[in-house]
């Protein structure tokens, strides 16, 4: 029994020690089931599988990511569907880093893992996790073509002077340095999301898309094509996040190798996973800083103020190199749900035609919606990202095209 999973494409995002996955319909957008596992190769591990309206949890021993799709698989037969012989288009599969090679999502072969591979110096903490699920997922769905989609690929169409760093060329060019950006299949799924909520036709909409989640980045984007974002060779340049740096004097690092003798190993962890809010406040949930800033804590604060300045320097520069902007777009966990965030950063700015609403800001949603007064020159939008669906979407595309 294969219960509605003919033609649903199965979308992995695998990480170091993590696997979400989620079976969907490209077309009708229905979700089939979604589930993740965490802590894969660590003790204490676990599944949960969310299906026909039962969410599971098992503690169960997940040595691999191998192990981790098998375990999956068998919750999907449990509810009656066998993904060997259900039909799926597709596995979509992302991956972060598609350096200079991969613009467009990819039919997966043993060259494209070759090269995926190769590209991991580019991206060493996420490609090695990605290609860990593909390789696992072509094992035990060997029937089931695969597609990589990059995080990077929307974002490859960046003009020169915006993704160009100001170093030496022979080594930028030797060593592959430039902005490539990421979180690009949300920013352009977003993207499109706004065009249709405004009913105009997107290569007419000048655009700011903030994806404020654990990571951050922010997006300049006129007439569907992007002018300019906030993550650059890595994702740890640009906006405060979650427990990453964001922007910072390049001389620090040199400073803290230098001075506070710490080993390039040390410095990744801290700019990565020690620094943003949760560096700053000892937090990297937004809904505890939102709370703690209530409750009077001042490193609270000052973390919630250091993330809204750098947001702000970012909006302000993005306004002027679009010149003329028709929307500004949160979406992603913090952008979609954290309220005084939206009015912080772009509070006072009533002479730039943009325009809070706070009775709108303050309702809550699952559906796009604008947060600004109708007559507002600037439309202000809250529009759920759906990467998965992208996902799904653009991997349904490869596997039909004509080749
Ligand atoms: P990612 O996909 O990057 O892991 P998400 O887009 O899921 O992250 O966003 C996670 C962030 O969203 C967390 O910091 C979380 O605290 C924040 N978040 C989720 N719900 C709320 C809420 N109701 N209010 C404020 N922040 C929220």
């Amino acid at each position: 029994m294969s219960a509605g999973a003919e033609g649903a494409v199965l979308v992995l995002n695998a990480g170091s020690s993590s696997l979400k996955y989620q079976l969907l319909h490209p077309d009708t957008q229905q979700v089939v089931a979604d589930g993740i596992a965490e802590r894969i190769g660590d003790h204490g591990s676990s599944i949960t599988h969310e299906q026909d309206g039962d969410v599971e949890k098992v503690s169960v021993e997940l040595p691999d990511h191998h192990a981790a799709i098998e375990r999956a698989m068998q919750f999907f037969t449990d509810h009656g569907t066998d993904l060997r012989s259900a039909g799926l288009r597709a596995v979509g599969h992302r991956v972060v880093h598609g350096g200079r090679t991969f613009f467009r999502p990819t039919l997966i072969d043993d060259e494209v893992i070759g090269e995926i591979s190769r590209i991991s110096s580019l991206a060493p903490l996420h490609n090695p996790a990605n290609l860990i699920g593909i390789t696992a997922a072509r094992t035990l769905l060997p029937e089931v073509p695969s597609v990589a989609v990059f995080d990077t690929a929307f974002f490859h169409g960046l003009p020169d002077a915006a993704a160009t760093y100001a170093i030496d060329r022979g080594v930028a060019s030797m060593h592959a340095i430039r902005r490539y950006g990421f979180h690009g299949t949300s920013h352009e799924y977003v993207s499109e999301q706004v065009a249709l909520f405004l009913d105009r036709p997107l290569d007419e909409v000048n655009q700011i898309v903030l994806h404020l989640g654990n990571g951050a980045s922010a997006s300049a984007i006129a007439g569907g094509r992007p002018m300019d974002t906030s993550m650059g060779m890595t994702p740890l340049e640009g906006l405060v996040m979650g427990t990453r740096s964001g922007d910072i004097d390049p001389g620090i690092v040199l400073h803290l190798h230098r001075v506070a003798k710490l080993e390039v190993d040390q410095i990744d962890t801290l700019l990565n996973k020690q620094s943003g809010l949760k560096g700053l406040c000892g937090e990297n949930d937004f809904r505890t800083i939102t709370e703690k800033v209530a409750d009077g804590d001042q490193s609270a604060r000052r973390a919630y103020d250091v993330y809204i300045h750098r947001l702000r320097r970012y909006i302000g520069a993005y306004m002027i190199e679009l010149g003329r902007v028709d929307a500004i777009t949160f979406t992603a966990g913090v952008g979609e749900n954290a309220a005084s965030v939206r009015a912080d950063a772009l509070a006072g700015l009533e002479n730039y035609g943009i325009v809070v609403d706070a009775e709108r800001n303050a309702l809550r949603g699952k559906d796009a919606r604008r947060i600004s007064p109708d007559d507002a020159d600037i439309a202000v939008l809250v529009v759920p990202t759906n990467e998965e669906l992208a996902i799904a979407r653009q991997s349904a595309e490869v596997v039909t095209r004509p080749r």
